[in-house]
């Protein structure tokens, strides 16, 4: 069963929004769908990467937060956000963009003060592979890498051919 959208509310203190939860969540829990409705094929700050080349509106979700240390994960194959640990009432949720975003239109620097904080998030294309691994990585990212893996071993042997 899938929970809505309904538990959410957006918070806006300083012209900051932060997306807050009116009810807990167990770990593992389906919090809500992701919306699918209107899908495009650049980002803007408003969209969630779901594909290689394919970006949705996600509504509400937008005023999701970045965070190195999240409590959400976006299931892009699946299409739900899930709790990634044990979420109270009335805590903001965040996620990690990069687990979802390539390349991102709108770059910025995080404070989260996490100690593995990444500092300049804008999308996975800028981060090593170390610091991707400890992370939950979607689908279309994890196989980004792999073909930029595959295309170094291919540049890697004409090396050795000439
Ligand atoms: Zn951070």
């Amino acid at each position: 069963m899938v929970s809505t959208m309904e538990a959410l509310t957006i918070r806006t203190e300083n012209k900051f929004r932060t997306l807050v939860t009116k009810q807990s969540y167990r770990k593992g829990e389906v919090i809500c769908s992701i919306p699918s409705e209107n899908i495009v094929d650049k980002p803007t700050r408003f969209t969630v990467q779901i594909t290689k080349d394919r970006h949705t509106h996600v509504g509400k979700l937008a005023a999701l937060n970045h965070s190195c240390d999240p409590n959400v994960i976006l299931d892009t194959e699946h299409m739900v956000m899930i709790a990634r640990r044990d979420i109270n009432k009335n805590e903001e949720l965040s996620f990690f963009y990069p687990a979802t975003e390539w390349e991102m239109q709108a770059p910025f620097i995080c404070l989260c003060g996490s100690t593995n904080c990444i500092h300049v998030v804008a999308g996975a294309r800028f981060l090593p592979l170390s610091t991707l691994e400890g992370h939950y990585l979607s689908r279309h990212i994890r196989e980004t890498i792999i073909e930029l893996l595959n295309h170094t071993d291919l540049h890697l042997k004409k090396l050795q051919e000439t």
